[in-house]
């Protein structure tokens, strides 16, 4: 399964967050593909257009659907020489297929800051330059294979070639592989080479329990924000500590410590609908009476496949889908007025299911 890994500087609120991830998380024995690990918690997708359904369907239960995070341990800097614990650390990331980047901008005279003072950007850069100095090590190896073929004209190396030095330049700048423009045949070029700094990135900004209502005052968050789009990543804003709190509150009483706050939807909430969509997820329904749920799927991922994720027996034995678009179905009221409008469709084999869609399988045992 796609995974996110947590990574930051220590006393930055990793571990808070965590916690407050694998409190607020599912238990495994309900996601048989998930893994346990105490390092992996899993989460569970917040989607409105779950509870819609549930009303309209009014089922035996309801399942959300659920995902990983992975906590990434292992001391930063200096991991790039391969010292031991810090060793470990890049081969953690390395393993997981997108980061979430915990940055602290809460001031806190009580908890030490590693090198001192708050400062967001500094701290992004230190955790930034161990992963392209280990991507750097990557592609300078590689380079020294590569030249020599492209000298001899061989046209693959040449186009290898290219892509290796766009990348060094950037990493000579201390900017990530994933700010590099590439073409789509370069980009499957440097898909190949496993680099770490072109994994996809988000920032979480944690902020103290003051601030978490009116965020965008705390200048740290608008620094993060400011280098975040620089290189085209996100920031989500949570405040660890209030999360860990809330993480402990059932439904009701999680709205109502939200209402009080006057928050709409919990940083953590927030964070891991960034996270899902950055790892390219997303999530298609099936609505019975028995049970309505969220079943995930990468994007682009055809009919046949999507089923599979339901039982491989499906897959196998897959014949048609039904298919109407959640906003159809919502608008319908019901899927027998869905039908009379002839939003139901029927979808073969090649057809690509959609962030949404309401399905249903046909199958052959
Ligand atoms: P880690 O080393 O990055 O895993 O950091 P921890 O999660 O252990 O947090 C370090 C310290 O900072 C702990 O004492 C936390 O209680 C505290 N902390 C974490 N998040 C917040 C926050 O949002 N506000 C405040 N005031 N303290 C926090």
């Amino acid at each position: 399964a796609l995974t996110t890994g947590i990574v930051g500087l220590p006393n930055v609120g990793k571990s808070t967050l965590f916690n407050a991830i694998t409190q607020a998380g599912a238990e495994s024995a309900n996601y048989p593909f998930c893994t346990i690990d105490p390092n992996v918690g899993i989460v569970e997708v917040p989607d409105y257009r779950l509870d819609k359904l549930t009303e309209l369907v009014d089922p035996d239960k309801t399942v959300p659907t659920a995902f990983e995070f992975t906590d990434i341990a292992g001391i930063v800097e200096g991991a790039s020489k391969g010292e031991g614990l810090g060793n470990k650390f890049l081969s953690h990331i390395r393993q997981v297929d997108a980061i979430s980047h915990v940055v602290r901008c809460f001031v806190d005279e009580n908890i030490t800051h590693v090198s001192g003072s708050v400062d967001p950007i500094r701290d992004i850069q230190v955790i930034n330059l161990e992963l392209i100095l280990a991507d750097m090590e990557t592609v300078e190896k590689r380079i020294g294979r590569v030249e020599k073929m492209a000298k001899q004209k061989d046209k693959e190396a040449i186009a290898e070639f290219e892509v290796l030095e766009k990348l060094r330049e950037a990493f000579e700048n201390e900017m990530p592989a994933r700010s590099v423009e590439l073409s789509k045949e370069q980009a499957k070029i440097a898909k190949g080479l496993h680099l770490l700094t072109m994994k996809p990135v988000l920032y979480a900004a944690n902020v103290s329990e003051e601030e978490i209502i009116d965020a965008e005052q705390n200048p740290y968050v608008a620094k993060v924000r400011d280098f975040a789009q620089s290189e085209g990543s996100e920031v989500i804003v949570v405040c660890a500590k209030i999360e860990s709190e809330i993480a402990e509150l059932d439904g009701a009483e999680k709205q109502e410590f939200l209402d009080d706050l006057g928050i709409e939807e919990s940083g953590l909430d927030q964070l891991i609908k960034a996270a899902y969509n950055l790892l390219g997820l997303e999530t298609y329904f099936t609505a019975g009476k028995q049970e309505v749920r969220a079943w995930t799927i990468r994007k682009g991922t055809k009919a046949p496949q999507a089923a599979g994720v339901i039982h491989t027996d499906f897959e196998r034995g897959f014949i048609r889908a039904e298919v109407v678009s959640y906003d159809d179905l919502i608008e319908a009221g019901s899927m027998g007025q869905a039908k009379e409008n002839g939003k139901v469709r029927l979808e073969g084999k090649d057809y690509i299911v959609q962030d949404g869609d309401v399905i249903h399988f046909r199958f052959n045992v």
